[in-house]
């Protein structure tokens, strides 16, 4: 309502007859509130994002950072050698005083074995470390926080509904394209951290989840206003807001990790259908109240990530060799005659080789997907095996995987070996971020049953490059604890290559316990020892309790700083 009002003019007369002024007031003052809330809905949400990103940009630089140091070990122990060689023996490795100087090395190991090696149980067999239980309480701290905060009314409200239940819906739709990004496959945040897309899952679930809080808290903020007039329940963008809701709880529901375990085909499939519905629906409700750019990202990633995938599928096939006629090892009990060729090797083990792809390249511990047509389900059904063998750079190379026959498609490979039938395999890869072993003068590496796939490309690794250019390594030491001494055999052709033209001398064989093994190394490490673990759950709970007290004093003078890798194959 506007009142136009005659006034006196307040300036000097000269003589003119006063001038008629039209002041417009208005009498509509501005809702003190509304301003506010208008203010917290467009910055907050960008203030999450801020600081998640801040997380992110922060792993990245200790990544980054630790891998240039890593080769700026490399380098200097590498002259130490050639210094040593010359010179006569190294000093000796410990002293009795402090070297303050090592106060960043002691500071950042008792990091890792206080944040990294201690678990907290979730269920029977899945742990999660310090680091894991700090970030979900720092995700649920910044979401529930810029959610929740401000939200007294001018009038005195506390919670104000008018207040949360938008900032609520606007912080959760600005979470999609991270939960999708934290859940690819071809995945910039394993890039840039250099955690590994299967240990990344654990933070997708979880913000998944927090996410289903946001929502909830949106829909009850919405509900307590009340549904009408453009936000009826009747108005179709509102129905997709529901709908997205209830496809995100329920998803959240089935991918509890009992389902995963007992049937992950079937979770895989109500994923895919529920994250669609859920993302389309989000986007369709998002956009119509301007938020629209904070959820189509997230399905720009996710279509990204799967025509990558089809992608990486598609050149592998193209560029794959001419299978030719080849027979599994002789001492297998089954033949088969065309590539790839599938061998049982006992009743719990199948080893599979293919022909790498032209221009495949992969780091030694990295994963593909493999497709098992005929075999598998559906086309899509694709489970993640390790790289045993590793690239030579001939370009000669095959991709050689140590399966563990499990109920599914694993079972299924099985039952096609025993009936003689051929299988066809299509690659998708490679992926996973494996542990970087430059710059370790000491290398413990620790396996258990199929775990040897993952260890024993570090090893070969290791070894090619010492005496392709020479490395760090000074001791390495590779451990396979197996149920049968003959299983030795499966590896016995990769070993026998790798060790050939090394001295008797330097090689050692025995079978000391793994601990032991640890304990002996860490005495004899000079700078920097790495262990890597990869078997089954007591395996690595065992390797973790040897590695997680700090060492702050040993370290300040002068014993080596222990980097830690578990590799679980997705399941902690
Ligand atoms: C990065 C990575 C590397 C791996 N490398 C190896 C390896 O070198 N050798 C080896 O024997 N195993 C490896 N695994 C485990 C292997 O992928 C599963 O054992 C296999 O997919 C089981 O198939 P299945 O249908 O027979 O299993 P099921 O009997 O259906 O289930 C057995 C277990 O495997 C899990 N699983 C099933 N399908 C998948 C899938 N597509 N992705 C992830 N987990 C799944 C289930 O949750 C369950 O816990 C690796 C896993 C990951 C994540």
């Amino acid at each position: 309502m506007a009142d136009a009002l005659p006034l006196a003019s307040p300036y000097p007369t000269t003589g003119l007859p006063p001038t008629k002024v039209d002041v417009t007031i208005s009498s509509q003052t501005a809702d003190p509130d509304r301003t506010l809330r208008v203010q917290h809905a467009e910055t907050y949400p960008l203030e999450v994002w801020y600081f998640l990103a801040c997380l992110i940009f922060l792993a990245s630089f200790i990544n980054f950072t630790g891998i240039a140091l890593g080769y700026y070990r490399d380098r200097r122990q590498r002259r130490r050698f050639r210094r040593t060689s010359n010179e006569g023996p190294e000093p000796p490795l410990r002293s009795d005083s402090i070297d303050w100087l090592r106060l960043p090395l002691a500071v950042g190991d008792t990091f890792r074995a206080l944040s990294f090696r201690w678990t907290v149980p979730v269920g029977r067999s899945y742990t999660i470390n310090f680091v894991e239980v700090l970030l979900t309480a720092v995700y649920i701290a910044i979401c529930l926080a810029w959610s929740l905060i401000n939200t007294t009314s001018t009038k005195g409200v506390k919670f104000d509904p008018h207040y949360y239940a938008n900032i609520t819906g606007n912080i959760a739709s600005i979470q999609f394209p991270l939960i999708v990004a934290l859940g690819m496959k071809n995945n910039i945040i394993s890039f840039l951290t250099g955690v590994s897309f299967d240990k990344l899952i654990y933070l997708h679930g979880m913000a998944s989840r927090v996410l289903v809080v946001l929502v909830w808290l949106h829909a009850g903020g919405r509900i307590q206003l009340g549904l009408e007039g453009k936000v009826a329940i009747t108005v179709p963008v509102v129905q997709a807001g529901v709908l997205a809701g209830v496809a995100l709880t329920l998803l959240s529901i089935v991918s509890i990790r009992p389902i995963r375990d007992k049937a992950y085909e079937f979770f895989l499939i109500v994923h895919l259908v529920l994250a669609l519905i859920c993302i389309f629906s989000a986007y369709f409700h998002a956009a119509s109240f301007n938020f629209g750019q904070f959820v189509w990202p997230a399905i720009l990633l996710w279509a990204l990530d799967r025509f990558l995938r089809l992608l990486r599928v598609a050149v592998s096939t193209i560029t794959r060799k001419k299978p030719t006629s080849s027979k599994a090892k002789p001492n297998s009990p089954v033949t088969v005659t065309a590539k790839p060729t599938l061998e049982l090797l006992s009743a719990h083990f199948i080893r599979l080789t293919v022909p790498a792809p032209r221009f495949f390249y992969w780091r030694p511990g990295q994963s593909v997907y493999l497709t098992f047509p005929g075999v598998t389900f559906s086309p899509f059904e694709a489970h993640p095996f390790t790289i045993s063998t590793i690239n030579t750079g001939s370009g000669q190379s095959d991709l050689r995987f140590f399966i563990r026959v499990h109920k599914g498609a694993t079972k299924r490979l099985f039952d096609s070996i025993e009936r003689e039938r051929d299988v066809k395999v299509l690659l998708d890869g490679p992926y996973s971020s494996p542990p970087l072993l430059v710059g370790y003068d000491t290398v413990l590496l620790v396996a258990g049953g199929s775990g040897i796939s993952f260890t024993l490309p570090l090893f070969l690794d290791l070894i090619q490059r010492s005496k392709l250019s020479g490395c760090a390594c000074r001791r390495l030491t590779f451990a396979w604890t197996v149920r049968n001494l003959g299983h030795v055999s499966w590896i016995q052709s990769e070993l026998f290559n790798a060790l050939q033209d090394i001295p008797d001398e330097a090689l050692d064989d025995d079978t000391n316990s793994v601990l032991d093994e640890k304990a002996e190394q860490e005495k004899d490490a000079r700078d920097a020892m790495s262990v890597t673990v990869c078997g089954t759950h007591a395996l690595a709970s065992a390797v973790r309790k040897a590695v997680r007290y700090p060492r702050m004093s040993d370290i300040l003078k002068g014993g080596p700083t222990v980097s830690l890798h578990v590799e679980a194959f997705g399941s902690n």
